[in-house]
């Protein structure tokens, strides 16, 4: 083994992983430093979850992808009157949860003074009085965040009427890349790091519990993914609200020579449980990195797949290649084929009754 590897085994082993040894770990990606990466995570995953490996049959729900924002990755958004505009009514929203009948609801859409806040509150409201046990996780901190600008209201007011109305937690997207350099390339009108920190850090204080993401991909540096997970793991350390982390992979639609491999989309899996030691589940999340790659994220690291979908509009609006949807039987022989024990969760990661976690 490479003499630093040593080094960082020792120091991941008995202490937390500081920046400089992160670095010195992840800044090597030949096959042999890659192969104890893999090791050194798998541990770290073995030692927390065992062999079990979640998902959750759940319903994603866009309520449109009409927004005010123009973010240059996104190839979800569209601009009023475009042709694959769309706004759904709750009528619509309500078919496809009873056509599902999902654990889970994962709610996240375009800035739409359509679908404004007194609007999103409502349909929470509507989905919990229709459907008692269904676990709401809703809005992103850059919905949560317009929604009180808009309506002139504090991010407190907004939080906890959500949470007053049903909602059980907050989605991780929005936060794509913390570095500054970035965001002024990439999508400099929308939430900066501190801000998207700040939300969810508001929503942990009020009990909310939320999930993390980072979408990379953009050209960043290491250092630049490196301070985002560091970023979260210092807010992960005062309030402890964070329940998954999901590293999220750039869509580049049919353009194969800036696709992120699986190797890196590997690597990145195992860097976020390395440096995240206090949240709890890392997610290979299939439909931006394929089931394949998501099924070997298992011994890199991660222990959750996320979930069946049931219809996944965002990253397949920017090309992603994956299947839109996984029959809860499918997501099983998955699991299980990459040499895990598949265990169904609900929204609250909590086992099914009759499964072990
Ligand atoms: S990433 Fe979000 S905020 Fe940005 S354009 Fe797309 S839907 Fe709008």
């Amino acid at each position: 083994m490479h003499p630093s590897l040593l080094t960082a085994d020792a120091r991941v082993a008995s202490s937390r992983l500081d920046p400089e040894t992160a670095l010195e770990l992840f800044s090597d990606d030949s096959p042999a430093r890659l192969f104890e990466l893999r090791r050194l995570a798998n541990a770290a995953r073995v030692a927390r979850h065992g062999l079990r490996a979640s998902f959750v049959d759940n319903l994603q729900i866009n309520p449109s992808n009409v927004c005010v924002r123009d973010c240059q990755f996104c190839g979800f958004a569209a601009k009023p009157g475009e042709a694959h505009a769309y706004v759904q009514t709750e009528e619509e929203i309500f078919s496809a949860v009873d056509a599902h009948a999902p654990r889970e609801v994962h709610i996240v859409g375009g800035l739409n003074h359509e679908w404004g806040y007194r609007r999103s509150l409502a349909l929470v409201a509507a989905l919990r009085e229709r459907y008692p046990a269904l676990y709401i996780k809703a809005f992103t901190a850059v919905e949560m965040h317009w929604f009180a600008r808009t309506a002139k209201l504090t991010l407190e007011a907004v939080l906890t009427a959500m949470r007053a109305a049903g909602m059980n937690g907050m989605p991780g997207g929005g936060a794509e890349m913390f570095s500054e350099r970035i965001r002024q390339a990439h999508f400099r009108y929308k939430l900066g790091a501190d801000d998207w920190l700040d939300v969810h850090e508001r929503a942990h204080r009020l009990g909310v519990p939320s999930n993390a993401t980072m979408l990379f991909g953009f050209g960043e540096s290491l250092e630049e993914r490196l301070h985002h997970l560091f970023r979260l793991r210092d807010l992960q350390d005062r309030t402890g609200g964070f329940v998954s982390f999901i590293p999220l992979a750039m869509q580049y639609g049919k353009d194969s020579t800036r696709a992120i491999s699986p190797y890196e989309n590997l690597q990145v899996i195992a860097m976020s449980r390395l440096v995240l030691d206090n949240i709890p589940h890392i997610k290979a999340y299939w439909p931006m990195i394929g089931l394949q790659t998501a099924a070997a994220g298992l011994s890199w690291g991660a222990d959750d797949l996320d979930g069946t979908i049931g219809m996944e509009k965002v990253a397949h609006g920017s090309g992603a290649p994956t299947p839109k949807l996984m029959a809860r039987e499918e997501m099983r022989r998955l699991i299980e084929l990459a040499g895990f024990e598949a265990v169904e969760r609900g929204g609250d990661y909590q086992p099914l009754a009759g499964q072990t976690r």
